[in-house]
């Protein structure tokens, strides 16, 4: 039913509180020529089988905003077995969401099927302590309108008439840059904590405010964030400080609450900081990784949790040297039970726990002016990033600055001839490329 384009069209419906909004074309500024061409082509090919397409979700709000979408996800009434016959380049997937992908060479366009967030006991879902595990309800498109967390992420751009349909009242927020739950926030919290690192983060990225009501809830419930699975977590903190908005980010965790149940350790050991030196620390560990995704360049989830970390890391290491733990063993016994008790929490894979713990080792190796040690110490793979950190410290502290020339002109005196011996990386797994590491032909580099 194509709707008339050129005055807002107020229709009413059952399930939203909200009577539908359309806005039509020449009263928003979500143009299709900032939709990607394979987005559109999904839109297209749906509408001509006689299905719905919108654009939804972070797309239509980031776009209304004025900004660059990373992804296009589209939602339809279209099944998601219909949709697989649509597009032959479609796979579906998912457990507890079924999704529609269809792929073009590195872009997928996500296309899910309405879904429903009430249960009448006909669809596939399922609940664990007041969680969702499982939810393949479908529905219509205001079901799945209030299902969705933030008035702003309730947005459908529709491709028939080019209008935005608003089930929530999101338009007004997004023009008012407000992040506003949908529903009651206390149970929407309780059915989904992540909402409320989603709520900080968005907040962050956007640069929206958190309305009050959406707000207030969150430092009584963010212990409920010990429940959420710890491989969701480490994703959501991947989003949090290494989307560019790390400082926002952080700043937000810090007012709302939230750093405690994300990196409990951290938190404490910044607390009891009077002097603020690790804060400061922390602040210019994310700011550089901000700056470092401003400028394109690669950045590494070790590094950025060896920052996140490393409140924790001093804290646990002057508690073993009080106990009398040598200074060697406890660096490494600090490292370790760091890392054990942080994966509670967060599930920091080994691929990164591993170099970040190297970060960490090779800051009192920075101390080491013996020669034979400074040449191992420059030809650990992980020279690059622990240099890069112990600069960071000189920031916050200054007390470091001695050592930090004293690296750096030991870098310069490596000159051109043994270069290949220092593995110029900054300790990214994925990100950086890699350059081959030369075998050293003295034996002192083995083992490092
Ligand atoms: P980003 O810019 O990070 O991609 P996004 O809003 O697109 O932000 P996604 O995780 O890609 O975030 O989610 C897509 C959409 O799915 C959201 O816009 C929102 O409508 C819905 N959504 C995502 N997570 C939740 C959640 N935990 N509860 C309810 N709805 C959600
Ligand atoms: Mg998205």
């Amino acid at each position: 039913m194509p709707l008339p384009i050129g005055i807002a069209t107020i229709i009413s419906n059952a399930t939203s509180p909200f009577p539908l909004r359309v806005i039509p074309r020449d009263q928003h500024t979500l143009s299709r020529k900032d939709i990607s061409a394979n987005a559109l082509r999904v839109l297209y090919r749906l509408r001509e089988a006689g299905f719905g397409a919108y654009l939804v979700g972070g797309a239509v709000r980031d776009l209304l905003v004025g900004g660059r979408p990373k992804d296009f996800d589209v939602a339809t009434d279209a099944t998601p077995e219909q949709v697989r016959q649509l597009f032959r380049n479609c796979r579906l997937i998912g457990r507890r969401f079924r999704l529609a992908h269809v792929v073009f060479g590195r872009e997928i366009i996500e296309v899910a099927t309405f879904r429903a967030n009430s249960d009448d006991g006909s669809g596939d879902r399922e609940m664990e302590n007041g969680m969702l595990v499982r939810d393949n309800v479908y529905g219509t498109i205001e079901d799945d309108a209030v299902r969705r967390d933030f008035t702003c992420n309730a947005l459908y751009y529709a491709i028939e008439d080019f209008s935005v349909r608003d089930y929530v009242g999101g338009f007004d927020d997004v023009l008012a840059r407000r992040m506003k739950l949908i529903g009651d926030p206390e149970q929407r919290y309780r059915e989904d904590p992540v909402r409320m690192l989603r709520a900080v983060r968005l907040a962050a990225k956007l640069d929206f405010d958190i309305e009050p009501a959406t707000a207030a809830p969150i430092p009584r419930l963010a212990g409920l964030l010990d429940e959420a699975a710890p491989a969701r977590l480490f994703e959501e903190v991947l989003k949090l400080f290494l989307s560019g908005h790390g400082v926002a980010s952080f700043e937000g965790l810090e007012r709302h609450g939230l750093l405690p149940a994300l990196f409990p350790e951290s938190a404490a050991a910044l607390k009891s900081n009077r002097s603020g030196a690790l804060r400061r620390f922390v602040i210019e560990g994310v700011r550089s990784t901000d700056a470092r995704v401003a400028n394109d360049e690669p950045v590494s989830p070790a590094f950025l949790f060896a920052v996140l970390l490393w409140p924790a890391f001093c804290r646990t290491l002057i508690a073993l040297q009080r106990q009398g733990v040598a200074p060697e063993e406890a660096q490494r016994r600090a490292a370790d039970r760091v890392t054990l008790h942080q994966l509670n929490t967060v599930a920091l894979p080994r691929r990164f726990s591993l170099p970040m713990q190297e970060i960490w080792l090779l800051q009192a190796r920075f101390a080491s002016r013996q020669r034979k040690r400074v040449f191992r110490t420059l030809a650990h793979p992980r020279f690059r990033a622990a240099f890069d950190f112990l600069v960071l410290r000189q920031t916050a502290s200054s007390d470091h600055a001695a050592d930090v020339a004293f690296w750096q002109e030991m870098q310069g005196e490596m000159g051109a001839g043994q270069e290949d011996d220092v593995l110029l990386e900054g300790g990214g797994e994925e990100a950086a490329p890699r350059r081959r590491r030369r075998r050293r032909r003295s034996s002192t580099a083995a083992g490092e």
